[in-house]
């Protein structure tokens, strides 16, 4: 206790600054911005309107393409239709006109509706099939821009919608481009930073986990796709205005690459880099006017030497804290005395009850007919050789593999075959045998992606960084905070994941697990590649989170730390159950010795 006080005392005050030191470079920028007028001129002027219209597209397809990983490459088709959205209803050569606020916010719904259409195929699809999926229909878009001649004006065009005073001069408009490029930043980094944001990151490097941790896929996903869709139909309005006159022409596909791209050198899972990606992109042609006609050119070299250079890109250019050396000699010192005051309540007195399971691979039996109880508060210990059934059963219980045969329970609930994002909530938590973390993250976030369940602000909160929202971030911070101090990992939270030892990364993914306050534990070799020292505090942290009433089961090829921890143990053989019993009788047992302990 008193050393939780003494670590945990300090943290506000270095959490603040932090989120300064984050804001800074945003701030920089705006008053940049801002100055930009008073010292340059019209042309200038154009520019930096140009580049935050972009900007608001960018920020909305930076969560689909950054954080989500999805290789969206057709959006100038949603900028396009944001464009004639606003331009048809301003111009009223359909329906009465209406006012350019107006418009605008029925640019935003259209582009909202259709970034969810274009974005469906991503749940089935994935990298290069939706990338194509996105440019099939950027194309569609145009054709139909170009064929609908009565609405859109065809191949002559379009004159683009004029806003109101004060917006209707250059210095106006840009004002007012960069008011909805500053909102965009906003709801993006609200989004980004919070557990939605994690979610995403978690689905892009780890989807497995992500499931584990009860991350449901679609309606994340629509949700980006509404948000990206909307912040390209306002972009698209705004360009329709910066042109004053749209034909289909205007929306190339060297606008979608800037888009993509910006992305790309900016960096995947920050804000920051993309946002200087897209002013890079955007200025380049202009101070290397001479090359103009070479864009394309340029984007594809930057592009290249990106990859080849700084595969993080400009975000992982800044990212300086995580360029120092980590200390070498540390050691993992977990503190299991204070799981009691983290994990609230105690778990439900569920026990995990297996009857009849069996599965096979084709011709491979890997379980036939297992029969398994885990109690409450008891460690149940699985072993056997290797290709016995150990993880398939893991699978099977968290969901993973539908059983072909046989009932799982845990307390009175049945689990549904499959279905593994729904085991979080029953209270199932497990850890991987290969860890499975999101490298590129901290390892705090790794650790706050665990409770991703536990929070209760909406998407539309988070965007909006709502009270409840920034409660739920607080108290997911805090509470994975803690968890890292009791698997004895403090110092390194805000180090990024794929820096830490292997061993570490263990100890990562019991913190994780331990987010759900989960009533059963499945633990999947976790002992796989500790040193002995290190063996005998997971030793510790296991008897200390059973102690609790979690129920854990245990496979292990350590037989010693099985025999020392386990109450109960299950010895499989080609998918049957070879022996069951204490330690002291699975020991002895004459058919475990030969076929396996060996002796
Ligand atoms: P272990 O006890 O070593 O964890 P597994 O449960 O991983 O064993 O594997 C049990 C058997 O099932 C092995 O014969 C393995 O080859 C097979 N198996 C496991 N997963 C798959 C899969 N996804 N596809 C085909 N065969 C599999
Ligand atoms: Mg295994």
């Amino acid at each position: 206790m008193a050393m939780l006080t003494a670590t945990s005392a300090p943290k506000p005050a270095r959490a603040t600054s932090f989120a300064w030191a984050r804001l800074a470079p945003f701030l920089a920028i705006l008053l940049s911005a801002a100055v930009l007028p008073f010292v340059s001129n019209d042309y200038w002027v154009l520019i930096g309107t140009r580049m935050a219209i972009y900007w608001v597209l960018v920020s909305g397809l930076n969560l689909v393409v950054g954080f989500a990983g999805h290789l969206a490459i057709g959006y100038v088709a949603l900028l396009t239709l944001g464009a004639y959205t606003t331009s048809v209803l301003v111009a009223g050569n359909v329906l009465p006109s209406l006012p350019v606020f107006a418009a605008l916010a029925i640019a935003a719904i259209v582009g909202a509706i259709f970034g969810v259409v274009v974005g469906l195929p991503a749940l089935r699809l994935r990298t290069f099939y939706f990338a194509m999926s996105t440019l099939g229909f950027a194309t569609i878009v145009t054709q139909i821009a170009l064929a609908w001649q009565s609405v859109t004006g065809g191949g002559i065009g379009i004159a683009g919608p004029e806003f109101p005073h004060p917006f209707d001069t250059a210095a106006g408009f840009y004002a007012l481009c960069i008011g909805f490029a500053t909102f965009t930043t906003w709801i993006s980094a609200n989004v980004g930073h919070s557990r939605f944001g994690r979610a995403l990151i978690a689905l892009r490097d780890a989807e497995v986990a992500a499931e584990s941790a009860g991350i449901s896929k679609q309606t994340l996903l629509i949700a980006i796709f509404l948000l990206a869709g909307a912040c390209a139909g306002v972009a698209g309005g705004l360009f329709a205005s910066l042109q004053t006159y749209i034909t289909p022409d205007a929306f190339t596909f060297d606008l979608s690459v800037l888009f993509f791209i910006a992305i790309l050198i900016g960096g995947r899972g920050s804000i920051l880099g993309p946002l200087l990606g897209a002013i890079i992109l955007t200025i380049l042609p202009e101070v290397a006017a001479p090359l103009a006609a070479w864009s394309t050119f340029l984007y594809a070299v930057l592009l290249l030497l990106i990859v080849l250079v700084m595969p993080g890109g400009i975000a992982a250019l800044l990212d300086i804290r995580n360029r120092r050396p980590l200390a070498a000699n540390r050691a993992i010192l977990p503190r299991p005395a204070a799981l009691a005051e983290i994990m609230q309540g105690k778990p439900g007195d569920k026990p995990l009850r297996l009857r009849g399971i069996a599965l096979s691979f084709g011709n491979v039996r890997a379980i036939d007919g297992l029969d398994l109880d885990v109690a409450p508060g008891q460690i149940h210990g699985l072993i056997g050789p290797n290709g016995s059934g150990k993880t398939t059963t893991l699978n099977v219980i968290s969901g993973y593999y539908a059983a072909k045969a046989g009932t799982m329970a845990l307390g009175d609930a049945a689990l549904p075959p499959g279905r593994p994002a729904l085991r979080a909530t029953c209270g199932i938590a497990r850890t991987f045998q290969t860890p499975r973390v999101i490298g590129e993250a901290s390892v705090l976030e790794n650790v706050m992606i665990g409770g991703t369940t536990s929070g209760t602000a909406s998407f539309a909160e988070a965007m909006l960084s709502l009270p409840r929202s920034r409660h739920d971030e607080h108290a997911l911070a805090a509470k994975a905070r803690a968890l890292l101090g009791v698997v004895g990992l403090d110092g390194l939270g805000e180090v990024r994941a794929d820096r830490l030892q292997h061993s570490e990364l263990r100890f990562v993914e019991i913190a994780r697990a331990l987010m759900l306050d989960p009533d059963m534990l499945l633990l999947d070799e976790p002992a796989a590649g500790l040193s002995n020292d290190e063996i005998a505090r997971l030793a510790e942290l296991i008897r200390a989170i059973a102690a609790r009433g979690t129920g854990v089961l245990l496979v292990e090829h350590h037989a010693d730390l099985i025999f020392e921890i386990c109450d109960q143990v299950t010895v499989l053989n080609l998918g049957r159950t070879l022996a069951a019993g204490t330690p002291a009788e699975i020991r002895v047992h004459r058919e475990v010795v030969s076929a396996y302990l060996g002796g």
